[in-house]
């Protein structure tokens, strides 16, 4: 891999790589732009196949969190870090505890967070580190979990995509299906059935599934044929490149508005749903919610859960002007995004 060559390609910015013999640790931190403020991101901790592969996920995914802060109108940059799980036994302390000594070293210029594969616990051993850490427990002065925020952030992207295409401002009687009901989807059947939205799940884990039907009483149906199903609305909230030229054909809703990250398989699937009078919420402008209450905890005056709860139901308003400027333009949902994410930069840069 030219790493050189990879950088200008996605226009970066910082890469930063750490090993630490003693604990076994293999990891990197890209920092794709800090314009708006410093950059915040997640930390994965997942195997890969090639050194390549991780290098390229947190790459990519970096960049996409300066898209998401800017559209959010969040004063951060765009950061991801990425930590190689090892093959054999490992200290799971020893080597979160060297990955905060190496956020540390960057002097705050990347703050970290959980994604997939981390949970709050291991932030509170990278705590101990450093300061440059978000998503920790309540009472350590953090904003816990961010999977009840991000799921809140979908809803009133829901709320948004629905006034736009069907004109209604009320979720009552709509019928949402939802691929995925981990962490995201979980809550966000919750939301939706508290607002009197009838609802279709989907997931490879039945005990998740039973759980939704129980509580909510939500239809289970196969994996498979979640993303075919008539429906309102399709909440995607499991995982990425789900909207491909398969799956497009076979859709069976107007609308597609959920939490997973990245869910055009490539662009020019976002173009094809235009085509075909669908209204895309883009993926990052709608999952933001998360993002918006870890930012929370590096406020100065200390975290405040209800005053980023009701930030981030302003991802409303996101949504609904970027399907309103859609239609008014006969631009492509992804890119009317892409364009304001990018004009806030720009302005930005300018001050
Ligand atoms: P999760 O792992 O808790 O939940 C994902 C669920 O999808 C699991 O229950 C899993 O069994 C299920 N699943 C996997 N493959 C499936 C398939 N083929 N069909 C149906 N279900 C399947 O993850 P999460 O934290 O809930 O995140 C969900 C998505 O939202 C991810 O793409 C994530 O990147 C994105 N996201 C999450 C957050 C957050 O705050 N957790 C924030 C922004 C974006």
């Amino acid at each position: 891999m030219g790493i050189f060559t990879e950088l200008s390609r996605h226009q970066y910015g910082q890469v930063h790589f750490c090993r630490d013999a003693a604990s076994g640790l293999e990891a990197i931190v890209a920092i794709h732009d800090t314009t708006l403020g410093p950059s915040l991101g997640g930390c994965r901790f997942l195997r890969y196949e090639r050194e390549e592969d991780a290098v390229t996920d947190a790459l990519r995914l970096a960049r996409g969190m300066t898209y998401k802060a800017a559209i959010t109108g969040l004063a951060h940059g765009g950061g991801k870090s990425v930590i190689i799980r090892p093959k054999g036994d490992f200290d799971r302390a020893a080597l979160f505890s060297a990955f905060g000594t190496f956020v540390e070293s960057l002097g705050g210029r990347y703050i970290t967070a959980e994604d997939s594969g981390t949970s709050v616990e291991d932030m509170e051993v990278v705590r101990q580190r450093t300061r440059h850490v978000t998503g920790v427990k309540l009472e350590n002065g953090g904003g816990g979990d961010p999977s009840p925020f991000t799921a809140l952030g979908v809803r009133r992207g829901i709320e948004a995509a629905v006034k736009h295409q069907l004109k209604r401002d009320s979720l009552e009687g709509l019928h949402i299906a939802i691929q995925g009901v981990g962490h995201v989807g979980y809550y966000l059947a919750k939301e939706l059935h508290a607002l009197g939205a009838r609802l279709t799940v989907a997931d490879i884990e039945s005990t998740r599934t039973d759980r939704v039907r129980d509580e909510f009483g939500a239809k289970v149906i196969s994996g498979q044929d979640i993303l075919a199903t008539e429906c309102d609305v399709l909440a995607p909230c499991a995982l990425g490149a789900i909207l491909d030229d398969i799956s497009i054909a076979a859709l069976r809703t107007t609308i597609i508005a959920g939490a997973s990250n990245n869910q055009l398989a490539e662009p020019r699937h976002g173009d094809e749903l235009h085509k075909r009078g669908i209204a895309y919420a883009p993926d990052y402008a709608i999952n933001a919610g998360g993002l918006v209450n870890v930012a929370a905890e590096q406020a100065a005056g200390g975290y405040d859960g209800v005053a980023s709860r009701a930030r981030v139901l302003g991802i409303y308003d996101t949504i609904l002007t970027i399907l309103d400027r859609s239609t008014a333009t006969n631009v492509p949902a992804h890119v009317v995004s892409d364009r304001m994410a990018e004009e806030a930069l720009t302005a930005a840069r300018a001050r």
